[in-house]
This record gives C-alpha cells, sequence and structure tokens, in this order.
C-alpha cells in the first residue's frame, strides 16, 4: 500500500505528522505495518533493553458521585444501600498491604462527593504522605479538580498548591473520554467540559506537576474526533515542554511562539485560571515545570453501563459513522465498539503522532493480557500498573488483574527484560535473575477444576492467565484414557 506522504521522516523523529496523515495511517494502513512503524518509534524513542511497570493499588475513596456518567456502573448517590466513604485506617490498611508487596504508589480516585469539604482531602493527604511517606500519591483527576473547584468556590490554581503542599505528587489523565462536545454532552452528561479538563493539567504543568493523559475510545466518536482529541494533548504538551525550558532559565521560552500560539488555539483552556508568567516557578528552588508522562488509552467498556444499552453501529444501515449523517450516529444513540484490532491501530497512530509524550501504556486491564503483551509491539513501552484493586473498570465488567509475576512473564515473553519503575519512570529494580517473579515456581497457584469429557473437550477452563500445566493428581497427563476419568486441576 502506498501512503500519499513519506514516513520515514516521521520515523527517524524529523517531521511531525499532520492530522490528516493520522487519519490516512489509521483508515489505510495495514495493521502490521502500522505495528513496525510503531515499534521503530518506540524502540527510538525507548532503546533500553527493559520495558516496565509500576505496582500500585486503586483506591477508590467514595463511590458518591454527583456526575452520572453514561459508561459508569461504579457512582453511587449519598442514599443508595451500598454507597460508601472509606475512612482514613481503610485507606491505611489498603497501603500497608501495598507496601508489603514492593508497591511504591497509590492511584486515588473517587466519585466526585459534594459532602466532603477541602480539609478532608488535606487532613487525608497530610495522613498518607507523613505515615507512609514512601508511597506516590497519584491522585484525583481533572473532572474531580472541575467539582472541587465548585464545592469548595476556590480556582483550581489555589486547591492544587493546597493539594500539594499536603503530600499530592501527581495527578493522573482520568475523565478524558473524548474532548469534542458533541460527545462529552452525550456520555458524561455534568462532567467537565473538554477545555476544563486541558485547563486543569495546564495548571498541574504551570504548578510544576507532572500528569498522564487518557482518551477513552470506540463508543460514539468518530476518528476525526479521536484525532482531534490527541492533537489538543499534542499542542498542550508543546506549551508545557515550552514552559519547562522558560523554567530552565531560557527566559524566552516562557513568551514563546510556541506559547503564544497555543494559547491562541485554545482560547477556551486559558479562560479561566490565569497564569501569570512573573510569577512562574517563583520562591520553589529546583522548580521544574509539569508535563504528560504517559498516554493510556482504552476501549469502552458496554457491561452494566447505560451506554452500553445503546444500539450497535450497523453500516447498513447507518452508512459512513465518521460523516454523523445518520441522525442516530450524531445524536450518540450508536455505539461503535472497538476491538484488539482497533485498539492495537490506535495505539499505533497514537504512537507516530504524540511525538512529544515519552510513554504510551499498555491497557491490559480492559484489553486482557494477551492483547496488553501485544501492545509492546505496537508502541507501548510501558505495562502500567500491577493493580491490586480496581473497581471503576471492573464495576463496568472488567476484571482483568495481574500479579506481578504475570506481568514480568509478558515483558520477558515479547522480548524485553521486565524493570519495575517509580512514578516518573526511574527503575527500581530490573529482573535479570533467576529469582525474578517470572522464573520461580508459584508456591500458591491459583486453582480451577476442570473436566475432560469423552469426546475430549476440556470443560471448565477460560482463557487467561493459566498455564497449560496440567496436573492429573499424580497421573501422567500424557495418558488419555486416565484422563477421561479423572477430575483434573489447571495451574495458573
Ligand atoms: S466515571 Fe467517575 S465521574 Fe463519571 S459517574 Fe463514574 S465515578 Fe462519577
Amino acid at each position: 500500500m502506498r501512503l500519499s506522504f513519506d514516513i520515514d521522516p516521521v520515523l527517524e523523529g524529523r517531521a511531525r505528522l499532520t492530522d490528516a496523515q493520522a487519519l490516512e495511517l489509521y483508515r489505510r494502513a495495514p495493521l502490521h505495518d502500522l505495528g513496525d512503524w510503531a515499534r521503530a518509534v518506540s524502540r527510538r524513542m525507548h532503546p533500553e533493553d527493559y520495558r516496565t511497570y509500576v505496582i500500585d493499588r486503586n483506591i477508590n475513596y467514595t463511590n458518591v458521585c454527583t456526575a452520572k456518567c453514561t459508561f459508569c456502573g461504579f457512582r453511587r448517590d449519598h442514599d443508595d444501600a451500598d454507597s460508601y466513604t472509606l475512612k482514613f485506617e481503610q485507606i491505611g490498611a489498603k497501603i500497608e498491604e501495598l507496601i508489603s508487596i514492593g508497591g511504591t504508589q497509590i492511584l486515588m480516585q473517587g466519585g466526585m462527593n459534594d459532602r466532603l469539604p477541602i480539609e478532608w482531602y488535606e487532613e487525608l493527604l497530610g495522613f498518607i504522605s507523613t505515615t507512609y511517606p514512601s508511597v506516590h500519591i497519584h491522585a484525583f483527576s481533572p473532572p474531580e479538580f472541575v467539582e472541587f473547584e465548585r464545592f469548595f468556590g476556590l480556582d483550581v490554581r489555589e486547591i492544587l498548591r493546597r493539594f500539594k503542599r499536603a503530600g499530592l505528587k501527581t495527578v493522573p489523565g482520568g475523565g478524558g473520554e473524548i474532548f469534542a462536545s458533541r460527545v462529552r454532552k452525550r456520555i458524561g452528561s455534568i462532567k467537565c467540559s473538554g477545555d476544563d479538563w486541558l485547563r486543569v493539567m495546564r495548571v498541574c504543568h504551570e504548578e510544576g506537576m507532572n500528569t498522564s493523559c487518557t482518551m477513552m475510545m470506540g463508543h460514539i466518536e468518530t476518528l476525526g474526533e479521536r484525532i482531534e482529541h490527541m492533537s489538543a494533548l499534542r499542542d498542550m504538551q508543546d506549551y508545557a515542554l515550552a514552559l519547562g525550558k522558560g523554567a530552565e532559565g531560557n527566559g524566552g521560552g516562557l513568551l514563546s511562539g510556541v506559547i503564544r500560539r497555543t494559547i491562541e488555539r485554545h482560547r477556551g483552556v486559558f479562560e479561566k485560571s490565569p497564569f501569570v508568567p512573573e510569577a512562574f516557578g517563583s520562591g520553589e528552588p529546583g522548580f521544574r515545570a509539569g508535563q504528560y508522562t504517559a498516554f493510556i488509552h482504552w476501549p469502552f467498556q458496554r457491561e452494566n453501563v447505560p451506554l452500553g444499552r445503546a444500539k450497535e453501529y450497523d453500516p447498513a444501515i447507518h452508512g459512513d459513522f465518521d460523516s454523523l449523517e445518520h441522525e442516530d450516529v450524531q445524536k450518540g444513540r450508536v455505539v461503535r465498539s472497538a476491538g484488539a484490532d482497533e485498539y492495537l491501530r490506535m495505539l499505533a497512530v497514537a504512537r507516530l503522532y504524540l511525538d512529544n509524550i515519552r510513554s504510551l501504556q499498555s491497557s491490559w486491564v480492559t484489553m486482557g493480557p494477551k492483547i496488553g503483551q501485544l501492545a509492546l509491539h505496537f508502541g507501548a513501552n510501558d505495562m502500567g500498573g500491577a493493580m491490586m484493586e480496581e473497581n471503576v473498570v471492573s464495576a463496568a465488567g472488567t476484571t482483568y488483574k495481574l500479579a506481578v509475576r504475570e506481568l514480568c512473564r509478558l515483558i520477558r515473553d515479547a522480548g524485553w527484560v521486565p524493570a519495575q519503575r517509580d512514578q516518573y519512570y526511574n527503575v527500581v529494580r530490573r529482573w535479570d535473575s533467576p529469582d525474578s517473579p517470572d522464573m520461580v515456581p508459584d508456591p500458591t497457584p491459583a486453582t480451577r477444576s476442570v473436566a475432560k469429557l469423552e469426546d475430549s473437550t476440556w470443560i471448565g477452563a477460560a482463557p487467561g492467565l493459566e498455564s497449560v500445566k496440567v496436573n492429573l493428581e499424580g497421573q501422567s497427563p500424557d495418558d488419555p484414557e486416565r484422563a477421561k476419568r479423572h477430575q483434573l486441576t489447571v495451574l495458573g
């Protein structure tokens, strides 16, 4: 297949992919070519012989939420019987479990609970950072900050400064979904606008805090809206990097053309929370501007959520989805789900397009371990977290949870050395030796009873993490006659 442009300068980092070129790649390039190109860029940006993961724990401190996102199965109202807000001791117990398995980070997010005052958050952050100083607090998200502004009557800059003083280190990019207002109106009725999401992250970067960015795809959005979403992220990362140059003493950086152009192009992002260049980083020794450290995207999960009840896209009925000509598509009544091919295609295009965001994470939580592993060959350089707890995505039907040994095995089998990292992508330890988690027998393997029928059909075995190792209760697995008569155990 011939592209309308030369891809080589993009692969070598000498040219930037335009929006039109990104769309062309997405629509026309064979999946294997996209994988080859994305892998080449990933190897150029990350020539190391390892690929990383972090041991973290999701803590959803409350499930009470004022928003009603149509893709969410987690939120509750105050008066629901199963609504909750965790006590500090409960949060502390979760962190102790994390530390006991060598974890370094918590990803703490809630619903948006209008009955918690700012002092509750400050006390919580202070409690965690003083009781568990080794644990990195990666917490909240732009929609939460926008609601905090409303709940507390303060600008996000003031809230962030207070939270930072109390112990907040970085902010995860939850709630990005798709920035286009047509889409946001349909999928998150009260949630913050795309401009507000970008504004909160801009202020984080101006205040010296790193963040990540996300995209949830495979629902009512067009391909163009996905590229627009990534375009805004790339612009705002240019802005953050230009700020960084200014903070490092390149005085021209703060008023550089990049900054002026970004302000002009994204006026809505700069309307509130004004930035004062003269005060930038003042008074803080060694101040550094923040930036997006990673991009993570995943497909929408249909199960157990209101948006999941929408009709599935049918080209024969709805025509070209991306033209938005059919009223049901335009109004978001039709979902175009994304499977493994779409996920990997999008990942590869993201690696080629987002040339200023260093890390791309594999979304094994939603895609499962096998596609999560394959993602390392389509542009991802990081497996994200070996999570101890996951409520929001699993409430929407996704239940994959991987232990460190499986994550290490996936990385090693894909051709790299597994390495545990911290939130700043520093390697905490590499697993080269024979005592690596994936190289020693599991002392407490998960077991599952399965049986083999007369016709040799296996029942009870499920796809996922099980190895092919089979115990025949002391019998040889090679003896088919005996296998028919015995209950078997698959070791996971
Ligand atoms: S996704 Fe988050 S913000 Fe939206 S309803 Fe669920 S908990 Fe609330």
